[in-house]
């Protein structure tokens, strides 16, 4: 479906980035990895689907960074063609202790660098009259909760930029969509069970039970190829008049 199509994934060197990378890897895409941390594993992961796969290490914080990203991939594929912002962090702290560095720091990974790569992306997506945008927001990009106002606000305000830019290319070829996952078991969230744990002196078994059933009614985590199955549909034509929505796969958390 996808074949001769270049997808770039931002944060594609583990978790829900990298099984989003091989989901449209595996309906033809080349890829463009990036993202913190070992790049040869997970390059070599999407070769052996039978595609092209480049990396670039742009740190999502640094615009000037994003820049040399979004070249480097036009220059190896010609353009984007599914852009996937994805690269995201986690900070847990009552807003009074919230260290200002954190703060800006999740504000710049998780929601301006978004905003870099789309208003980057858009022109030769409205040239060839095509093209994807994923967001990968959260179900903390519909609703609450405690000690986490920053990537609370900085998913929210991803939703916010979706909208936004649905409406500015309505009606062209180009979609532009959210996802909010609910619980994936992913190094982001397997540190804050692991937290808990250590605060609670309880087991990790009993700390990721507790973590689910806190927020997720079917108390199971969202898998990372359930994700790259909604990708890839957001991709096919028959998600050519999705546009604008923040796309929920959260076992019924915001259904509450
Ligand atoms: P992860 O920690 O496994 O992956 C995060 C990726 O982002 C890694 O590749 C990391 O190297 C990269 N990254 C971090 N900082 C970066 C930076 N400054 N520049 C470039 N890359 C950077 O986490 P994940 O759970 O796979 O998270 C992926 C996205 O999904 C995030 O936006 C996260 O907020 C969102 N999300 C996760 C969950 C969950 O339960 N795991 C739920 C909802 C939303």
């Amino acid at each position: 479906m996808l074949k001769g199509k270049t997808a770039l994934v931002t944060g594609s060197t583990s978790g829900i980035g990298l099984a989003i990378a091989k989901s449209l890897a595996q309906q033809g895409a080349n890829i463009v990895l990036n993202g913190f941390g070992d790049s040869a594993a997970p390059k070599a992961e999407v070769e052996a689907l039978g595609v092209r796969a480049e990396y670039h290490g742009a740190d999502m914080s640094k615009p000037e960074q994003i820049e040399d990203m979004m070249k480097f991939a036009a220059s190896r594929f010609g353009r984007v063609d599914i852009l996937v912002n994805n690269a995201g962090i986690q900070h847990v702290a009552k807003v009074e202790d919230f260290p200002t560095e954190r703060w800006d720091a999740i504000i710049a990974i998780n929601l301006t660098s978004a905003f870099h790569t789309t208003r980057l992306a858009i022109p030769a997506m409205r040239e060839a009259n095509w093209g994807r945008v994923i967001n990968i927001a959260s179900a903390h990009g519909l609703v609450a909760s405690a000690q986490k106002s920053a990537y609370v606000a900085a998913k929210h305000g991803v939703v916010g930029l979706t909208k936004a830019v649905a409406l500015e290319t309505a009606t062209t070829g180009v979609t532009v969509n959210a996802i909010c996952p609910g619980w994936v078991l992913t190094a982001l969230v397997q540190k804050q069970i692991d937290d808990r744990a250590a605060r609670e002196g309880i087991t990790v078994a009993q700390a990721q039970n507790d973590l689910l059933g806190e927020k997720q009614p079917s108390l199971q985590f969202t898998t990372v190829e359930q994700l790259g199955g909604l990708a890839v549909f957001l991709c096919s034509p028959a998600a050519d008049q999705v546009r604008g929505q923040a796309w929920a796969m959260d076992g019924g958390w915001t259904a509450q």
